[in-house]
Order: C-alpha cells, then structure tokens, then sequence
C-alpha cells in the first residue's frame, strides 16, 4: 500500500479569513469566529441592502451555496411551495422550461435541491468541481431573483382546469398541477397530516396553521397575480440569507453576488417577523384525519407542548439534551414505559423536542393505536412524566447524552447530507429566528453554564416541572385514519370542480381547451440550452480515488486498518459473508438484522444493553445485503453485517458490544413482539411514501436473482411476511414469499434467531477500522476470535417470480408504476451504456413525458450497475396506462433527433455514479470492500474509460438487445384495480393483491 495520508487538516491552500469590519464591496465583516471542532472559520457578513451572508472557511473538496428567504405565507393556497417550483422553471438570463433540471447533467454537483420548509425556502447545493461552483451560483442566482414565471408555467406546476381529453370540452372537466398532485398525494401520508396538524394545533394564530405547501383545497385559489406578488416581496436580497462553504475565494464569491444581483436592487422593507403565539389559558385536544382503513391500528396520539423561543441557544441546548435524555433509547425513562404500556406500535411521528418552529415544540406520544386511546395515551405521558420528576433523573443518563452530542460535534460525514450544507441546516434555525448562528455550531459556552447548573442541583427535572406539567399550553392529538376519507375527498374535489366551473361559458370552455394546446405545444417545443453553462467529459476525473489501507490476516478473518482524520471517532465495520443460508431462514434475516441491535446481548437485557450502547457508542446497526459478483449475476453472496462508531476512548467497549451482538444475541418474546410491531407500523407507512422503490422490487424480483433477494428483505414480500407473523395470518402464502418456510409465529421465528445466530458463526468476518492514524491498533481479536467453524461461502441464485404484471393496491390516490429488465454484470461491456441510457431516459425523455406532461411528481430511469437490473418507475402518478405507454415508446424516443450534447450530459451524469461523495468515515471502507467484493479500482476504472467513450449508436443497441418487451416486468403500487381497457390494448393484465 501506498503511505497512508497525515492527519492535519489545515492545508496551506486554506484562504485567510478577514477582519472584523472589514468593507468587501458593499459587504461589511460583522463577525469572525473559529470552529475548532470542525477546524473552520465562520466569517459573517452584511450588505448594504440588508442581506445576510454567512461563509464558512474549511478545508474540504466539497464547496456549498445556499439562499434562504423566510417566507412566511398566510394562507394554505400553497403559495410559497408553488413558487418554489415555479422559480426553477426558467430565468432572464436562462430562459429554458426547466434550467434547474437541465443543470442537473451539465454539473457534476453533488447535491442540487430546492425546500420549502413551514416559514423559509432555501436553494442549496454543493460541488468538488470549482467551475462548476460558479455556473451553479450563476444558474441559482437568476433563477430565485430574476425567475419568468410564465403563465404556464404558473398552470403547469400550480393549478389548472383540463378537459380529462384535452381537446374535448365534453369530456369531464379535471384539475391538474405538479404541486397540485404532490399534496394530494403528500396528504394521504399519515406523517405528512400528522406535521401539519401539529403546526396548527400548537401555534393556531400563526402561519404554521397554515399548508404551507398547499391544502389541495385551497390550492385553486392561488392566482398567478398572488405568485408574483409574493415573490416580490420575499425574493429581495433585503430578505436574503446568503451561505457558502469551502475554501474557494469569499471575494470571488461576493463580487459575483454583487454583480449578478445586488447592483440590481433597491433597499425594500418587509416585515416577515412571525409574532409570539397567545399561550393557552389550559389544555386542549385536537383530531386530524387521513385516508386509511386501517382502524385497529392506524391511529396516533401524541401530547404537544408550546416551549419558549426556538434561538435561545441555553434553552435550546436543554431541550435537546433532556429530548435525547427521555427518549433517545429504548430504555429510555419515557421511551420505556411508554412502550411496554403496549398500547401502541411505536412512539408517534415527530416526538421529541422540535425547534424547527420560532417557539420551540416537545412532542411525544404513541401510534400503532386503535380507536379510543386518546385519554389512556395522555394519561400515560402525563402519569410517566410525573414519575420521571419525582424519581429523578440517573446522572449517567445525562452524561449519556452529553457523550452523543460530543459525537455530534465532532462527526465531520457525508452521510445523508453532504457536511457542507450540515453545517448550514444546523445554524439555520437561529440565524432566521434573530438568535445568535454560532449557537449552532458551537456550543461551548451554553455546555459549560448547563454542566455548572448541573452539578449544583436539578436541571431536568425542573424543566419538565415547568415546560412540560406545569405548562397550559398543551395539545393532545390524535390522527385517526378514516376508511371514507378518500372517497370524500374525491366527491369534494369534484364539488370544487363544479363550483368553480358553475357559470362557465362556452368561451371559457374553449379558454381551457386552448390553453391546454397552449401548454402541451410549450411543452413539446424544443429549447436550445446553449445559454447554460456545462462541463465537459475532461472534468470528469479519469480514474476513482485510490484510499490507502492496510490489511492483516486473523485466522479466518481479514481486518483492514484505515487511517483517516475522522475528528478523533472510530468507525468499525464487521461484516460477516455467511455461508449458503438455508432456504426457510431467508425470510427470518432481515428481521434478525433489524432486532439484533434492539435485543439483549451477554446477559443484559435489552434496557440494559442500550443504556450501554448509548453510553459508549455512537450507535450501532446490522443490516443484511445480497452482492453480486462483477462477472456474474447469479454469483450472489450474502452478508450480515454490523457497524459502529465511538469516540476513540471509547471504541475497546464498541468492540465489546459488537462482540456481544454477534456471539450472544438475546430475544425475549414480548420484547421481539413489540419490535416487529415497529417494525411493521414503520413500513406500512412506508407504502404510500416510497411506492415508487416498492414496484421497482416487485419488479425486479421477476428478472433477477438479487431483485429476488431485494424483494424478500425489503419489498412488500417482506411486508406481508411480517404481517403473518405479528397479525397471525398464515404467513405471506399469496405472495409465494414464504411458500415452503413461512414464519409461522414468534416461537417459530425465535427458533430460527437461533439458527442464525450460529450460523453467523460459522461465516468468514471482514473488518474494517476507520480512525485515526494514533487509534489505530485497537485489538479486535475479541470478535475475531469467534468465528471458529467453517463452512463454504455464497449461496446458489435464487429462482426468479413468475412474470406476471401485479399491482398492489393500497391506501393511495395515486400510483406508482414500474418496470424492470435484468441485463448484463458490471464487467459486460454494454454495461456502463446502460448507465448512461438511464440518465439520458430519465433527464430527456421520463421527466418531460411523465412530470411535465402527465402531470406526476416525478418520473426516473435507473440502472444498478452491480445487480444489473434496469428500471423505469413514476412517483406520485395520477396515471398507470399512459405512463406504461410511455415506458414503452422509450425506444421510439432514441431515434429522436439526439446530439452531442445530450449524449454529453447523460455521461455527465452517469460519472456522477461512480464518484460518489465520500467523507473520512466513509472512502477507506467503500473502497475496502469494494476491493472485497471484485469492484477494484482497475475494473472500475475500465467501467469509466468506457463509459466515457459511449456513443449513441451504442445506447440505441443494448436498448434494443436488453430492454425489450419479453425481458420486461410490471409491478404497480395503487389505490384500486388498475386493469381497463387501456392497459389491455398494452398487452397488460395485472395480477391485483392488496397491500
Ligand atoms: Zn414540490
């Protein structure tokens, strides 16, 4: 191996920050302040119009950008959640339908996005390229200061009248719009009612009462003159709240800023201040509903609590810290008897302590219920807080918590969002709310005066006396499924159909007729994207990052040791390749994986056992996955593996946990019980918010060996397996998943726990260490050690599903559709044009079809370069045959007139794949055990070398060799029976189960 890199951060290229006072242009230097823990500068700034711009200087590759506007809407027409998608649909500068799509192939960003949260919207992304930084802050400026919003684009993504045939004013009149469609879908999902509920409930005389993405109802009030008015006022650099990050010039940065958009500005004033809420002389309850038939255990209630403000970095630090103190585990002091109460599944959506809020919230309460708890629940919170008062609060539980926020602060990961908007999202909160941001980032000080209070007598205890038993500002709600609601929203939908249409005139028909020809002829024109900027293939690195490590055998086992600036954690890996599992423990593995880290281990009960982890570990989790070898699709190989981090000091007593979890798992059924009831509430709710993922492996597992195994572990298969055992139907029979070894209760399953368990042992252990270079010779014999049997490794493939289209349907207003092909590994030469023709289908061709057109959230081409499988879906769909006909005519799109530089950006795109962004805890080990598993940085660097000489007659020809209709498989997840005619004439007839 080559040498291992140092472990100082601070590189010489690093910029120097200026003085406080400083003038740059018409920016003044407000504050500069140090962030040890993350070895950066936050350097915070003014502008004479009055925008706020805060940079932080870091040494790392990934540079940030973000505008924030509070936006703060006084009605639930959805205004500002329209204007967010309506900003992105062309500029003065871009004026293409969709630059912020069509950015997406011409970057090599790794992250581009757009939010609008409950009272501000942010336009973030990051990118390693710097190029690509300026043409992205060049695309992001335009598009939120000086956006076209057209008037079609208003009705595209808005709200619009159609004909249900377009042409036809004698067929049905329908409403349509992007958004419109994604909130009705976003208000089937139980949590997506639950966070709104919440916001009305606790503040009902502020904007939080408000949808502020849109009541569906409401929405058709919006009016194009209402958009622009808002966006007026609220996208002003007045109102601007700047952010960078990297190590990029802040002058070069600022010019541009200044340049593009402040030199075309006056000074305006707009008051977005969100007042105090008047607190509650006592108690109340409240009730939300959503569609859903589920009433034995489709319900919530959860007790909510008005705090004081959210910028308050003592008060905030508090509640976070008691937050994590009464709930952060399953021992927790009111996790825990909340749980075993077993009233309820699982703690309900967004307990906790919220301060995403101007006035801080803490929630907590149970879902998983039948009708009828809600006083039982709330007696329960209230009984159980009064206990935990009286009982006082353990010390170490304090110290426990203390450890996860020293975790927190000193964690530098990309995991989930890329740190370089991390540190945005975490001082955000403060920042828009008048507090101080630093607060977010560091939070020394606020530590020092809580441990000071702390060892001078109760803290906690009286915050809870005080927030929470003594505090009249309190809501009880309960969110309830209602089995008509569906039905009842359509009938009221329709009843807004007719009013709003009740005096409608020929003209006006004829209006909606040509403004929908309008739309479509908009939509099918062609538009020249040479204003945008792009890269070019020679800014794809030619080869993927060599990360240096160094391996050692023991015994059966092999360990790598990874020596990265990890901020002083250790990482550990261990992943076990089991040996050929038999056939009726399949079904049992993902479960086992989910309960093993929530069990008990080596004698200690699970109470005991997460006190333990919660007091030495950042946390650990096993997961179960299926790899396939680059050469071979049916050469599959099976892993369980668990994964870990701790502070340094800490990580001989990670092993030690790990140890125990692999070599001495506990399972008691009731508590086996009430976790696979989570475990099952979890991913019932799942359905309706990924149905998109769940077609995809319903699909997949009819063509490929792996889309089996994706199926069984984490598919509706698994779902129904799940259900059998915690209902006690007979065990997922209709599904074929469990045929022969169907669980057939929690005695069965617990006797297949064991089986596995020894199993495991029986398994070849590979290690990975990622810390330090100084903490790097942890002794990890301790787990090494037991794996004493031996066995042969892999398993034979797993024979497909049948082919048959199926649907499930379920509690949805909307579908999501799928198909599949299984083609070729990743050494197949045919494989990296695959790549590219998902990324061209999905930004060319999907997007515009299925989005645009047909009016759904979101329409993707996918290719998993390691399983094989190919895959079509549309998100949040109001149709299932047109957009299986559009599927279908992807082949008829190639022969389009297609060019250069199309062909430019898929690659663009597809490189993006193979370069993912990666951070100390996580280069050293991805590249570890991809060397493992064959994907070596020699055969991925012949991927790219191909990839990066892909043409278009080569994407025309594995279409036509892998993607035809007799390799292709269907799966829909929907509201009700989608066979008619339509789907007929497609030579589809779905074999329809329910959810
Ligand atoms: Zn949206």
């Amino acid at each position: 191996m080559t040498s291992l890199p140092t472990t100082a951060l601070v590189s010489p290229a690093l910029p120097a920050a200026p003085r406080v006072g400083e003038r740059l242009g018409r920016y003044t230097v407000e504050r500069v302040e140090t962030l040890p823990e993350m070895q950066g500068t936050l350097v915070l700034l003014s502008h004479e119009l009055g925008a706020r711009h805060a940079h932080v200087i870091r040494d790392d590759d990934n540079a940030a950008f973000a505008v924030t506007f509070p936006t703060v809407p006084k009605d639930s027409t959805g205004v500002a959640h329209i204007l967010e998608h309506i900003v992105l649909m062309g500029s003065q500068r871009y004026p293409v339908p969709d630059p912020f799509f069509a950015m997406l192939p011409r970057s090599l960003n790794t992250f581009m996005n757009a939010m609008t949260s409950n009272d501000w919207t942010t336009y973030p992304f990051s990118t390693r390229n710097e190029q690509d930084f300026f043409n992205l802050l060049g695309v992001y400026l335009d598009a939120t200061f000086f956006p076209l919003m057209r008037y079609e684009s208003f009705r595209q993504d808005g709200h619009r009248f159609e004909f249900q045939t377009p042409e036809d004013p004698t067929t049905p009149l329908k409403l349509q719009g992007v958004v419109y469609n994604e909130m009705k879908g976003g208000m089937a999902n139980p949590g997506s009612v639950m966070w709104r509920a919440f916001g009305k409930a606790l503040y009902p005389d502020l904007t939080y009462a408000n949808n502020s993405g849109g009541a569906p109802e409401n929405i058709p009030e919006l009016t194009y003159e209402n958009l622009r008015a808002f966006h007026a006022a609220h996208y002003h650099p007045s109102n601007a709240f700047f952010y960078t990050y990297g190590k990029l010039p802040l002058e070069r940065i600022l010019d541009g800023i200044e340049a593009h958009v402040m030199s075309r500005f006056e000074r305006q004033v707009l008051d977005v201040s969100i007042p105090d809420q008047t607190p509650f002389t006592e108690p109340r309850a409240e009730r939300a509903e959503y569609p859903g038939t589920d009433t034995e255990r489709g319900s919530q209630v959860s007790v909510l609590w008005k705090l004081g403000l959210s910028s308050d970095a003592d008060a905030n630090l508090r509640w976070s810290v008691l937050s994590d103190v009464l709930l952060g585990n399953a021992a927790a002091p009111l996790t825990r008897p909340l749980i075993e109460s077993g009233l309820g599944a699982g703690l309900a959506d967004l307990s906790g302590y919220r301060d995403s809020f101007r006035e801080g919230a803490f929630a907590v309460g149970l879902k998983g219920l039948g009708a009828g708890q809600v006083q039982a629940v709330e007696t329960l919170v209230l009984d159980t807080l009064r206990a935990i008062v009286q009982g006082g609060i353990a010390p170490e539980l304090i110290e426990s918590s203390l450890h996860q926020f020293e975790i927190g602060q000193k964690e530098v990961s990309n995991a989930g969002y890329p740190f370089a908007l991390q540190v945005m999202f975490r001082m955000l909160g403060p920042w828009l709310y008048g507090g101080d941001p630093l607060t977010g980032l560091r939070l020394d000080a606020e530590l020092e005066r809580l441990r000071a209070d702390l060892s001078a007598g109760r803290v906690f205890e009286t915050l809870i006396e005080q927030g929470l038993l003594n505090n009249p500002h309190r809501v009880t709600l309960e969110l309830a499924p209602n089995p008509e609601l569906a039905a009842r929203t359509e009938a009221d939908e329709q009843a807004l159909i007719d009013r709003l249409s009740a005096d409608f005139t020929d003209e006006d028909r004829a209006r909606v007729v040509a403004e929908s020809l309008r739309l479509k002829e908009l939509q099918a024109q062609e538009h020249p994207l040479d204003t945008l900027p792009t890269l070019s293939l020679s800014d794809v690195p030619p080869s993927v990052p060599r990360v240096p490590y160094r391996t050692e055998d023991a015994g059966r086992a092999l360990i790598a040791r990874i020596a990265q600036p990890t901020g002083g954690l250790t990482y550990l890996d261990v992943q076990v390749r089991l040996p050929d599992v038999p056939e009726d423990l399949l079904d049992a593995l993902p479960l086992y994986a989910f309960a093993v880290t929530r069990g008990g281990a080596a004698g200690q009960d699970y109470a005991e056992l997460s006190r333990r982890m919660e007091a030495v570990t950042g946390g650990v989790s096993a997961s179960v996955s299926a790899g396939v070898r680059p050469d071979d699709l049916n050469a599959l190989r099976l892993s369980l593996s668990f994964s870990g981090k701790a502070l340094a000091r800490n990580a001989p007593a990670l092993t030690d946990v790990i140890r125990d979890l692999l070599a001495a798992p506990e399972f008691t059924r009731d508590r086996l019980e009430q976790l696979l009831r989570q475990r099952l509430a979890g991913l019932k709710a799942s359905v309706v918010q990924s149905g998109n993922a769940y077609a995809e492996r319903l699909a997949g597992a009819q063509v490929s060996p792996a889309g089996v195994l994706g199926e069984r572990f984490g598919g509706l298969s698994a779902l129904n397996t799940l259900k059998g055992i915690v209902e006690g139907q007979p065990g997922a029979e209709e599904t074929g998943a469990g045929q022969e070894g169907g669980i057939s209760g929690l005695d069965d399953l617990l006797a297949r726990f064991g089986r596995i368990r020894d199993l495991i042992l029986t398994g070849t252990p590979v290690l990975a260490l990622t810390a330090t270079e100084d903490d790097l010779n942890l002794d990890l014999g301790g787990i090494t050690g037991l794996f004493t049997g031996s066995a042969p490794v892999g398993r034979p493939a797993p024979a497909t599903a049948p082919r048959t289209p199926q649907a499930r349907t379920t509690d949805s207003p909307v579908a999501f559709n799928a198909v599949a092909f299984q083609t070729v590994p990743y050494a197949h030469p045919d494989s990296p044009a695959l790549l590219v023709l998902s990324r061209l289908l999905r930004s060319n061709y999907l997007l515009k079809e299925i989005r645009e057109k047909g009016g759904a959230y979101g329409g993707a081409a996918s290719f998993d370069t390691r399983e094989g499988v190919f895959a079509m879906s549309s998100y949040r769909d109001p149709n299932i045959a047109r957009t299986y006909r559009v599927f279908r005519d992807a082949r008829a799109f190639l022969d389009t007139p297609l060019g250069q530089r199309e062909l430019t950006e898929a690659i663009l795109g597809a490189s993006k794949v193979l370069d993912p962004l990666t951070s100390p805890d996580t280069a050293g080990r991805m590249r570890f055990y991809s060397d493992q598993a064959g994907y070596t940085p020699e055969v991925q660097d012949a991927f790219k070398a191909r990839l990066l000489a892909v043409t278009l007659d080569d994407l025309r020809r594995v279409m036509d060799t892998w993607l035809t209709p007799e390799r292709a498989a269907y799966a829909v997840v929907t509201g009700r029976d989608p066979n008619d005619d339509t789907l007929k004439e497609l030579g589809l007839t779905f074999d329809v189960q329910g959810v």
